[in-house]
């Protein structure tokens, strides 16, 4: 099964992904994740990538077109994966459908996940990071066992750029670059619209209705 997700910052789909990788045991292929381990490594893509990050905005398209080249290379997407935050500009998702092609392979089904901009500020706000492990919570919604701690042990921090101040830009660079690919994966008949204004658990089950409705038509 091979699925994209696809929505605006804050609106959980790295929770979202994460859960259903663990259930399918697929890999949960997260760009923003892949560019975060570069940077705290320090590689010459994390390098590169950082003031683009810190600042909100895409990092250039071909550097991630190359990223994602590579690792669905890797065997463990054979049985398939979820892309988490790919693409995010039509250019990144004609490169994707390219490189399926010449798999031989296609998108089963793109999730949109929407909700209104005041709650994705709010989600953003409170969402809280494990730099170990990327996994993700909320200091609400999705509170950890112990405060400020992931259940790997590692202290939780808030990522620079979920501060008001970027959340601002990436929510306009979402507008203008990403949302296009909503129209773009519609005319393909591949979307499924998920309202993502319920709690986790609420969400988990519509995803899980979306690819089963698709799996049987
Ligand atoms: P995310 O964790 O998905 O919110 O991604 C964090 C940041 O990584 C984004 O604000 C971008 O700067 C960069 N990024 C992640 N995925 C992409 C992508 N597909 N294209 C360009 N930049 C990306």
């Amino acid at each position: 099964m091979r699925l994209v997700f696809l929505g605006p910052p804050g609106v959980g789909k790295g929770t979202q992904a994460e859960r259903l990788s663990k259930h399918y045991r697929i890999p949960h292929i997260a760009t923003g994740d892949i560019l975060r381990k570069a940077m705290a490594d320090k590689t010459p893509v994390g390098l590169e990538a950082k003031s683009f990050i810190d600042a909100g905005k895409l990092v250039p398209d071909e550097v991630i077109i190359n990223i994602i080249r590579e690792r669905l290379k890797e065997p463990d997407t054979k049985s398939g994966y979820v892309l988490d935050g790919f693409p995010r500009t039509l250019h990144q998702a004609e490169a994707l459908s390219r490189t399926l092609e010449q798999r031989h392979e296609e998108i089963d089904r793109v999730l949109y996940f929407e909700l209104g901009e005041e709650e994705l500020v709010r989600r953003i706000a409170g969402r809280r990071s494990c730099p170990s492990c990327q996994k993700i919570y909320h200091t609400t919604f999705n509170p950890p066992p112990k405060e400020g701690s992931c259940t790997c042990g590692t202290a939780l921090i808030q990522r620079k750029d979920d501060r008001p101040e970027t959340v601002k830009e990436r929510l306009a660079v979402y507008r203008n670059e990403t949302s296009p690919l909503i129209e773009y994966y519609k005319k393909q008949g591949r979307l499924s619209q998920i309202d993502a204004n319920e709690s986790v658990d609420a969400v988990a089950e519509r995803v899980q209705d979306a690819i089963l409705q698709n799996k049987s038509s």
